[in-house]
């Protein structure tokens, strides 16, 4: 079965019945090269692959040949009938139809992956929870080495956006924090079906042992960095007062002590500049 052939896809999902949900995010790919790259880059010896959204399996089928085990998880039980089909060549795979951002991946990874020599996230996401699913993954302290996922090809350049660029925004400033970001390649929007409105990019998440910089509380520190992106053409002063309820003064006396003026924007503010100021206002 070549389920990177488009017409072999449109045979199994017509035959079914299948209708594409919009709702779920349903793109699926249709690319021949993509998923075997995608593999290629998440995957490397022994390791066990958890893939988010598995849709007709194409990805899911060149994850089973470079991983040890691969854990698929689907929230349409629709594609139970159609993963059935495409997965059967494998017996290193297996599909549990729930919602990833509710399952409690902590215990997955315990029970599935314990002989593997790492576990590794490679999915081409649902662009509905691209963000919440990357934070929940990245967040979380889960034994996982890498996520290497696809999404809209302008969520791929804010997230790999230098903190401080004009392109960056708190998603960026958490990926970093986390993980070092680097965009592999662009994927055009011709390589789905349904094709989407906008192209797409895979990038990859490499999970860091420590966070780049030291913070006394990651909650605090993280309130912050959500304060200084939430009104981006007022000044760090308004906007961290504004939407923290801290008093400006207080604020102020951070700035100097960082020899920043008064007028810096906090999009404009490095991780380490981010992470002092967290420490002193908090
Ligand atoms: N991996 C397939 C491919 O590349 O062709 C399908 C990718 S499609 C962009 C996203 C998939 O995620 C769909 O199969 C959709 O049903 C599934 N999905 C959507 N929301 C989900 C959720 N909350 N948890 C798990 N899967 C979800």
């Amino acid at each position: 079965m070549n389920l990177a052939d488009i017409n072999e896809v449109r045979k199994i999902l017509e035959l079914s019945g299948f209708s594409f949900k919009k709702s779920l995010g349903q793109n699926f790919l249709i690319d021949e090269t993509v998923c075997p790259r995608m593999a290629e880059f998440s995957i490397k010896e022994g390791y066990g692959a958890i893939e988010i959204g598995p849709g007709a399996g194409v990805l899911t089928r060149e994850l089973a040949k470079c991983a040890k085990k691969v854990v698929a998880i689907e929230l349409d039980k629709r594609l139970k009938n159609i993963l059935d089909q495409t997965l059967s060549d494998f017996d290193n795979v297996k599909v549990v139809f729930e919602d990833a951002l509710k399952i409690d991946l902590k215990a997955l990874i315990e029970e599935e992956f314990k002989d593997c020599n790492g576990v590794a996230v490679c999915a081409n996401l649902p662009y509905y929870i691209t963000s919440p699913l990357i934070m929940t993954l990245l967040q979380s302290k889960l034994p996982i080495k890498s996520l290497t996922v696809m999404v809209q090809k302008e969520a791929a350049d804010r997230i790999c956006a230098p903190v401080g660029s004009r392109d960056a925004g708190a998603l960026t400033v958490a990926v970093n924090y986390y993980s070092t970001a680097t965009k592999l390649f662009d994927v055009p929007k011709e390589s789905f079906l349904p094709s989407p409105k906008v192209d797409s990019a895979v990038i990859k998440l490499e999970l860091l042992d420590i966070p780049p910089v030291f913070v006394k509380d990651e909650k605090k520190f993280f309130s912050l960095v959500k304060a200084c992106f939430a009104q981006r053409r007022k000044t760090f002063l308004n906007t961290v007062s504004n939407t923290l309820g801290i008093d400006k003064q207080t604020l102020r006396n951070a700035l100097s002590s960082l020899g920043l003026p008064e007028s810096v924007r906090g999009e404009t503010l490095t991780m380490e500049e981010l992470a002092k100021i967290a420490d002193i206002i908090f």
